[in-house]
């Protein structure tokens, strides 16, 4: 039996998958069973950090997974201390809670401000505002926070107090924001919603709100953290610090991980036994995580990420085809005139080019790592397939 077929026999059909068998990668290049070559220019949706396999990575993983590489939450790790320091200094935050995904990090911080808003001013204003076109994790409740339609069939009866208003709709924001509502989440560029930045304007105005009205605000930087927009935060580009902020995504590198991140505000609402995770903030992931945090901190590295960005959105502009191109840094959505987002990946797959949709858009969430070289080869790719 073929990888594929034994794969369909066993695995649940839960996803639309293609027709590819992934064997081993090295930076930006993974191979296939049969050794063909593919460019990644979706970093296993923005996970692959540093691309396939880097050397400091694998060293670091290998080295924990020798040493010690899980312990419960019961005992302290001297790795979970030192990855939780540097991620708090790095980001800017008081301290942080581990899981092992992005839904997680943000039912955490469901949770946080929910308790925070208990604790204060007691039942009755548990509702959190989410935006349409969100996207928050596939668990029941973050299904529910997630602001589409779609998302919201067959498992009834989904988590109640989600309000939702349309992204950049000031008065929307205004008219939802009532007593009932202790936070605003929101992605500052919506990913899965189409790669689409919020306005200033409109993420001036949750703030200005959520401060008036002592309103948490959490800002799921799950996709757009660490440093994929070229700033570690994206909350950066907009000259905002939320009160709580999730990460997962690209944070260790490709191995689970999640991370609710609070300021001064949130940082003691959680007490002994209000929240857990047998394997959040496991030694692996956290020494996966060092060795993102040691290259993201690195002089320079971020700049890069944020050139390197430019460099593709220029190159993007000049094709016929690309009718516009949104997101920041390496957070690329592209916007097609006439062809359709789905053919391109399917064709690019042929052509040795890992690909990304977002809604009716192609979208690019390369490797950080990612070399000019690199760039221009798959650039080259996708530029013949828009002819
Ligand atoms: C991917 C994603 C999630 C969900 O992360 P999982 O690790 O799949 O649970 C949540 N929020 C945003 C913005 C995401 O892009």
């Amino acid at each position: 039996m073929g990888t594929i077929e034994q794969f369909n026999k066993y695995v649940m059909h839960s996803y639309g998958r293609y027709d590819l068998v992934l064997d081993k990668g090295k930076d930006v290049t993974a191979d296939d069973e049969n050794g063909k070559e593919y460019i990644d220019f979706g970093s296993g949706i923005g996970t692959n950090s540093l691309g396939f396999c880097n050397d400091e990575w694998v060293e670091a993983i290998c080295s924990q997974a020798k040493s010690i590489q899980h312990t419960s939450n019961y005992y302290y790790t001297k790795v979970q201390a030192d990855f939780a320091k540097t991620l708090c200094e790095t980001a800017g935050y008081s301290n942080v809670f581990f899981g092992n995904s992005g839904a997680e990090a943000n039912e955490c911080a469901i949770k946080i401000a929910r308790k925070y808003s208990f604790d204060k001013y007691g039942n009755g204003r548990h509702n959190i505002i989410t935006l349409v076109n969100s996207f928050h994790g596939r668990t029941l409740c973050t299904l529910s926070a997630t602001g589409q339609e779609v998302f919201h069939n067959y498992f009834f009866p989904f988590v109640d107090g989600f309000i939702y208003v349309e992204a950049n709709n000031i008065a929307d924001l205004r008219e939802k924001l009532d007593d009932t509502v202790c936070a605003v989440m929101f992605e500052y560029v919506q990913g899965e919603g189409g790669v689409m930045a919020l306005e200033q304007d409109f993420v001036d105005e949750i703030f200005k709100l959520c401060a008036e009205k002592d309103v948490i605000t959490i800002a799921d930087e799950v996709q757009t953290g660490v440093g994929r927009t070229g700033k570690f935060l994206a909350g950066e580009h907009f000259g905002k610090k939320a009160d709580l902020i999730t990460l997962a995504k690209g944070l260790a590198g490709g191995v689970p991980i999640g991370a609710c991140l609070a300021g001064e505000k949130c940082a003691q609402v959680l007490t002994p036994g209000t929240h857990g995770s047998t394997f959040g903030g496991n030694p692996i992931s956290c020494a996966g995580g060092l060795a993102v945090l040691n290259k993201l901190n690195s002089p320079g590295f971020l700049g890069e990420v944020a050139a390197k960005g430019d460099y593709i959105r220029k190159k993007l502009a000049d094709i016929p085809e690309v009718k516009s191109v949104s997101g920041i840094g390496l957070m690329i959505g592209i916007e097609l005139k006439t062809k359709n987002a789905p053919d391109i990946l399917k064709a690019a797959l042929e052509k040795g080019l890992l690909l990304l949709t977002a809604k009716t858009k192609v979208r690019l969430l390369p490797p950080l790592t990612i070399s000019y070289e690199d760039i221009d080869k798959g650039l080259a790719i996708l530029e013949e397939l828009l002819k």
